[in-house]
C-alpha cells in the first residue's frame, strides 16, 4: 500500500469528537453516562429558521451558489457583524460565507503564512485544538500564548510582546473562549492593539463565534480599536447563536482577504449549502426571541454548574464571562483520589462514575504552574448538571477514603 503523507499522518484532531465516540461506545453497552463533552447548544434551531430551510428546498433554491455566498446573506451578515461591533464599515463584499466558521481557521493560516518559511502563528493555550493542528499542517510554526487562571483566563500582554517577532504573521484571539469561557476585556484588547502597532506585518484572526454569549456587559471586538479594522479577520457564524451547528454556516469579514478566502472556498467546498444559507439569512434577520431564550438559559446553567462544582471536594471553579464552558481546577481532587493528572481523572470519571468531560490536554499542552483542569460544556439539562456534578462529588468522596 502507498504511504500516507507525513502531513496527513500527523494531523491533529478535535478530541471532543474522539471522546464522544468513547462515550457513545459505552452508552451502546448500556452504561448510563452523563455527558458534558460536546460544544453545541442543546436546542433545536428556531422554528422560523427550520421553515426558511424547507421553503428554500421547496422553491428550488438548492443548487450551487457563488463561493462567497448568496448576496442576501452577505448583505445581512455585513450589517449584523457591524451592528454587533460598534458600526464598523463592513460591506457585503467584505464578507465571505463558509461551511461553518471552522474552515476559515485554515484559510487564515494559509493566507497569512508560507510553507516552510519559518512563519509563526501565535494562538491561545489552552485553546480550540484546530488552531494548532492547522498551523502545523500548513507548515507554519505554532507559538502558544499561555492563559492564566488568576487573569480570568486572559494572557499577559508582556508575554505577547515577547512572542512577537519579524516572523510572526498571525495572532489568533478567541473571546469568549473555548475551553475556559474566559473573555478579553476592552482594556486587555486596547493593550494588545498597542503592542501590535509595533508589528504591522501581523494579521489578527478574531474568532468571535461566541460573540452573542457574553454574560457581563457588551461584546467588544479588537477590530473596533483604531488601526485594527483592516488587519483583523472577524469570524462569527450561526452555529452557537442560533443552535445551527450541523447546518454549517460561518461568516468572516476582512476587506483585503475576502476575495482570497473566496478563492480558497472555490478550491475546496465550492460554497456553503444554499439551503443553510437561506436559513441563516432568516436566523440573522428574523425574530431573536429563541436566541435570547437560549442565552438566558445558558446563563442560568452557568450559575448552577459553577455553584455546584465549587461545592465538590477538591474542585475550584471560576465564573466565566461567556460561551457555555467551565474550566474547573481539579488539582486538589486529583491529589485526593491519587490520579496522576487530569487525564487519568477524566478517564476514571467516565468509567467509574459515568460522567464524560474533556481534560485540559485536549486543548493543548498543560500550562506550567497552572495545575489540572477539566472542561465541562454545560449545554446540558439542569437535571443532568445536578446529577453529573453529584456523581463527581460522590466519586471523589468514595475514592478519597480508599486512598487515605
Ligand atoms: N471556533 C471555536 C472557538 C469553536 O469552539 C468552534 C466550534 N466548537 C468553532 C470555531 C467552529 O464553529 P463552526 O465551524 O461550527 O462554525
Amino acid at each position: 500500500m502507498p504511504d500516507i503523507s507525513r502531513r496527513a499522518a500527523s494531523l491533529g484532531t478535535e478530541n471532543a469528537f474522539v471522546v464522544l465516540a468513547e462515550v457513545n461506545a459505552l452508552a451502546r453497552q448500556g452504561k448510563d453516562i452523563i455527558s458534558f463533552c460536546i460544544g453545541q447548544p442543546d436546542f433545536p434551531a428556531p422554528d422560523n429558521v427550520q421553515e426558511a430551510a424547507i421553503r428554500a428546498i421547496k422553491s428550488g433554491k438548492h443548487g450551487y451558489t457563488p463561493s462567497a455566498g448568496i448576496d442576501e446573506l452577505r448583505e445581512a451578515a455585513a450589517k449584523y457583524l457591524s451592528g454587533m461591533r460598534g458600526g464598523l464599515p463592513i460591506r457585503a463584499q467584505d464578507v465571505v460565507v463558509g461551511a461553518g466558521a471552522k474552515p476559515f481557521i485554515a484559510y487564515a493560516v494559509l493566507s497569512s503564512t508560507d510553507y516552510g518559511a519559518g512563519d509563526e502563528v501565535i494562538y491561545p493555550n489552552p485553546g480550540f485544538p484546530i488552531y494548532e493542528s492547522q498551523i502545523l499542517a500548513n507548515g507554519a510554526k505554532p507559538v502558544p500564548i499561555h492563559l492564566h487562571e488568576d487573569k480570568a483566563f486572559a494572557f499577559n500582554v508582556e508575554d505577547l510582546e515577547k512572542l512577537l517577532n519579524k516572523k510572526t504573521r498571525l495572532l489568533i484571539l478567541n473571546y469568549p473562549h473555548n475551553p475556559t469561557g474566559g473573555c478579553l476585556s476592552k482594556e486587555d484588547l486596547i493593550q494588545v492593539a498597542e503592542v501590535l502597532k509595533r508589528h504591522p506585518q501581523v494579521w489578527v484572526y478574531a474568532d468571535e463565534i461566541y460573540s452573542r454569549l457574553v454574560f457581563n456587559g457588551e461584546f467588544f471586538s479588537i477590530a473596533q480599536l483604531p488601526g485594527m479594522y483592516e488587519r483583523t479577520i472577524i469570524s462569527d457564524g450561526a452555529s452557537k447563536t442560533w443552535a445551527m451547528t450541523g447546518w454549517r454556516i460561518g461568516f468572516t469579514s476582512n476587506p483585503a482577504l475576502a476575495p482570497v478566502f473566496t478563492r480558497w472556498i472555490t478550491n475546496t467546498e465550492s460554497c456553503a449549502s444554499q439551503i443553510s444559507q437561506w436559513a441563516a439569512l432568516e436566523a440573522i434577520t428574523g425574530p431573536q426571541g429563541a436566541a435570547q431564550a437560549m442565552k438566558d438559559s445558558f446563563l442560568e446553567r452557568r450559575n448552577l454548574i459553577v455553584r455546584l462544582l465549587n461545592e465538590v471536594p477538591g474542585v475550584k471553579c471560576q465564573l466565566p464571562g461567556g460561551a457555555f464552558y467551565v474550566w474547573p481546577n481539579v488539582s486538589e481532587a486529583c491529589r485526593r483520589i491519587g490520579a496522576a493528572d487530569s487525564e487519568e481523572f477524566r478517564k476514571r470519571l467516565l468509567n467509574e462514575a459515568g460522567v464524560a468531560v474533556l481534560a485540559d490536554i485536549h486543548f493543548g499542552s498543560r500550562v506550567p504552574g497552572e495545575g489540572q483542569h477539566l472542561r465541562f460544556s454545560y449545554a446540558a439539562s439542569k437535571q443532568q448538571i445536578e446529577a453529573g456534578v453529584q456523581r463527581m462529588a460522590e466519586f471523589i468522596r468514595k475514592n478519597t477514603k480508599k486512598a487515605a
